[in-house]
């Protein structure tokens, strides 16, 4: 085997060896393979990934490193610039082609665009493909031949297409180099906190492809079937948790909408049925997500709508941080908020009412939560986070409207009846009777005595007034329309 049929896979956002478009076409040449990872996040500009993403990204590497070593081949890893990096292992090992699957952030698009055509015009063979979408964000357009900005129309487009295509098996068989070029381990990328404030985070997950097919299979087996009614339900399990490994590429999209319309197709009509067919539409928020990024790149920073640009946002830096910390006096919101703390998770509904607690009762700029959000979550991903704050904050595409105000007392009682997900999360409310627990300044004194409970000592009384932030809100909103 001649060393011109050496490729290099680089391996980014899709840390698995099944359903790999880029590592089936190296492996396909039939010469050697080289996997490579390269640790670059100066090249993310401000959206380099947060402390979260770091921890979970480390032991997903780690992963990786295990399942090519047990196929007799090895991930190298080097330190960026991802250009330099690439073309050095290209000298050293004699590869003539790159293979990668697409990442779609603004940053990285521009970067890898021009890698490629350097790599290109070296004399390289350079190829990318689709591995984190069911659609290819870039090609779905409405009628105008313009982007969708209204879900339910893009996904109706997107249905319309030839279903995605069956996931693809994990090669068989890799050839391996004959000497590997150097590397890094894993631990000199220093991903790791120096101090260690994971034990939450640990707890609550397991890393890597096969922890991820594990919790898929879960998902269907179970908890997919009552998804309809459980997924609003922070005090249950009813949504599948795939959102990390889907973010990490530890789980295609593919192999999840597959596994979950094989067992739909087993159904009746019914609302097992339609739980499935709810799910697949989840999955299409985030190709829609997807597709936003690609058209609207600037919304990562910017709102969508440019009516928002002039609104009157506040800078309150002692309720952001009351916010963050989980210590606003509103039970459900400092719930969530906790639980992102602890476990870099957040239920999606509670996200919906933090986010929108944020924005409108304490006025404070969407990207103040969504910077907040990308530094705590296990799942930070740049399309579906710009998605959430921007539909929340009502300036993104096909957003709630803005005067739609999240109330979060009645959110708690809707979505969470018996207050376990705030006496989970906020144990210090525990005590207190269900009628109270989502308005705990609202209880008798006597009530809080036997109870236990001093607000304002071992809970916060409300920052705010719901009423009143409402209030303020909608007069914000009003200005920003005047002006
Ligand atoms: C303010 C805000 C910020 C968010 N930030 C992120 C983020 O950084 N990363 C992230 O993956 N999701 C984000 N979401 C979307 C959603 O909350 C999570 O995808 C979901 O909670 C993950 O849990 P799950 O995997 O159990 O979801 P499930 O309900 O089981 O859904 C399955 C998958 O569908 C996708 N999905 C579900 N809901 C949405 C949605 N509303 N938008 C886009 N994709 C969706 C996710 O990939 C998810 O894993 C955000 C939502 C809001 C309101």
């Amino acid at each position: 085997m001649s060393a011109s049929d050496t490729s290099i896979v680089w391996f980014r956002h899709d840390l698995r060896l099944a359903d790999h478009p880029a590592l089936v076409a190296a492996a396909k040449r039939g010469g050697p393979v080289i996997p490579v990872f390269i640790w670059a996040p100066e090249e993310e500009g401000k959206w380099a990934a947060g402390a979260a993403s770091r921890w979970w990204l480390h032991r997903s590497l780690k992963s990786l490193s295990e399942s090519l070593d047990s196929l007799g081949m090895r991930l190298t890893i080097r330190r960026g610039p991802s250009l330099a990096a690439i073309q050095a292992i290209a000298a050293e090992t004699g590869a003539d082609a790159v293979y990668w699957n697409r990442r779609y952030e603004p940053a990285i698009v521009l970067r890898d665009t021009k890698i490629k055509s350097t790599l290109k015009s070296g004399g390289l063979h350079v190829e990318s493909f689709n591995g984190a979408c069911l659609f290819e964000p870039s090609i779905i357009k409405n009628k105008q031949g313009k982007p969708f900005q209204v879900f339910s129309a893009f996904w109706r487009s997107c249905l319309s297409l030839p279903e995605p295509t069956t996931p693809i098996r994990r090669p068989s068989k890799l050839v391996a180099p004959k000497t590997w070029p150097k590397r890094l381990t894993v631990e000199a990328l220093g991903l790791e906190p120096r101090v260690d404030w994971a034990g939450g985070i640990r707890e609550a997950w397991k890393i890597g492809e096969a922890a991820a097919g594990q919790q898929l299979k879960r998902f269907v087996s179970g908890g997919a079937a009552g998804y309809l009614t459980g997924r609003d339900r922070p005090d249950r399990a009813g949504t599948s948790r795939l959102s990390p490994y889907l973010h990490f590429g530890e789980l295609s999209p593919r192999q999840a909408w597959h596994s979950v319309r094989r067992r739909q197709s087993d159904m009746p009509p019914g609302d097992a049925e339609d739980s499935m067919a709810c799910f697949l539409r989840e999955l299409g928020w985030r190709e829609f997500a997807y597709h936003l990024l690609v058209h609207f790149p600037h919304t990562v920073n910017e709102p969508l709508r440019d009516q928002f640009r002039a609104f009157p946002w506040g800078h309150d830096d002692a309720a952001l941080a009351a916010w963050q910390r989980g210590q606003t006096g509103y039970p459900v919101v400092d719930a969530g908020m906790r639980e992102l703390w602890t476990t870099g998770w957040m239920h999606n509904r509670v996200r919906m009412v933090v986010a929108s607690f944020l924005v409108k009762h304490l006025l404070v700029d969407w990207r103040a939560g969504a910077a907040w959000f990308w530094d705590t979550l296990v799942d930070a991903d740049l399309a579906n986070n710009t998605l959430g704050w921007q539909w929340v904050a009502g300036c993104g595409a096909d957003a709630a409207p803005y005067f739609r105000i999240f109330n979060p007392i009645l959110q708690g009682r809707k979505f969470d009846p018996g207050g376990d997900y705030v006496r989970k999360w906020a144990p210090e409310l525990a005590a207190l009777p269900t009628k109270w627990i989502h308005a705990p300044w609202e209880t008798p004194p006597s009530v809080l005595e036997t109870a236990g409970i001093r607000l304002g000592r071992a809970y916060p009384k409300p920052i705010v007034d719901h009423a009143t932030a409402r209030k303020r809100a909608l007069a914000a909103l009003a200005e920003s329309r005047q002006g």
